[in-house]
């Protein structure tokens, strides 16, 4: 299936978000991802191909991919991107991922390492949306104050007295202490991490060090970001 580009956005000086109108309907879960191909020449050994989670919710109607720009250290993938215009076209292949919600009586603590929020964005948008419970404390963690979707989610936690985020910056890190800090309760939630891949690791080892059961844990690897 193709996608056509319609808009893209930027989020912050390095962020865009890129919304896409698919060419058949398309259906998914809050929390999913989809497989992208973009044919582009030179191709550096990254390759033409990359997975984004679709950080749109599902009611919005259309594809959205949020991503970081990396300068001059950038793939050849990530300049292609950047440089779609409207109008053009990128190929996807089926809706994948069950990093979704399955309960949202339930309550859960969100982490999220700088574009791993991406998730987070479809998660809580849509719960807004359906006036769901958004029982979720997410914890934010960010290497300035350029926090992407900040506008968004604080109106919606403006609305939602369980909803609270909490930001750490660097060269603060989200640990055991921070959690322990803004999670009084360790032993209800249900923990989502989502982030670079070596961040969502050492979260996942530090949760089971806490005692958290792996059946409370679900986590969400983006891979080729160095830690937050
Ligand atoms: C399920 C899933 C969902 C995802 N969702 C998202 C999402 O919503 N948003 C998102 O941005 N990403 C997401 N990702 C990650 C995404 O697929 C890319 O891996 C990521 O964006 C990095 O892109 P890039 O390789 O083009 O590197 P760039 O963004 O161009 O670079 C990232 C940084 O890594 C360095 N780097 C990484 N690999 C190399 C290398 N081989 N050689 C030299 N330098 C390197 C770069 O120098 C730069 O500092 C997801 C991944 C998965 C698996």
């Amino acid at each position: 299936m193709k996608l056509k580009l319609t808009e893209k956005k930027p989020e912050t000086p390095d962020v865009t978000s890129f919304i896409f109108s698919p060419s058949e309907s398309l259906t998914w879960q809050p929390g999913q991802f989809l497989h992208y191909v973009l044919h582009h020449r030179p191709t550096d050994d990254r390759g033409s191909d990359r997975w984004f989670t679709v950080s749109a919710a599902p009611f919005e109607n259309h594809v959205m991919v949020t991503t970081r720009h990396a300068s001059e250290k950038s793939s050849t993938f990530k300049n292609a991107l950047f440089d779609l215009k409207e109008g053009d076209e990128i190929e996807i292949s089926v809706m994948e991922g069950d990093f979704t919600l399955n309960d949202p009586e339930k309550e859960h603590v969100f982490i999220a390492g700088g574009i791993g929020v991406t998730p987070f964005r479809s998660i809580i948008k849509q719960l807004d949306h359906d006036k769901k419970p958004i029982n979720v404390t997410l914890l934010y963690s960010n290497h300035d104050q350029n926090i992407v979707y900040k506008e968004e989610l604080e109106t919606i936690a403006a609305n939602n007295p369980n909803f609270k985020i909490h930001y750490i910056f660097s060269p603060e890190h989200i640990d055991e202490g921070k959690i322990r800090e803004f999670v009084p309760d360790i032993t209800t939630p249900i923990f989502y991490v989502s982030g670079p891949e070596p961040m969502v690791d050492a979260l996942g080892e530090t949760l089971k060090k806490m005692g958290i059961q792996e059946d409370h844990i679900k986590q969400d690897w983006f891979p080729g970001y160095p830690a937050e």
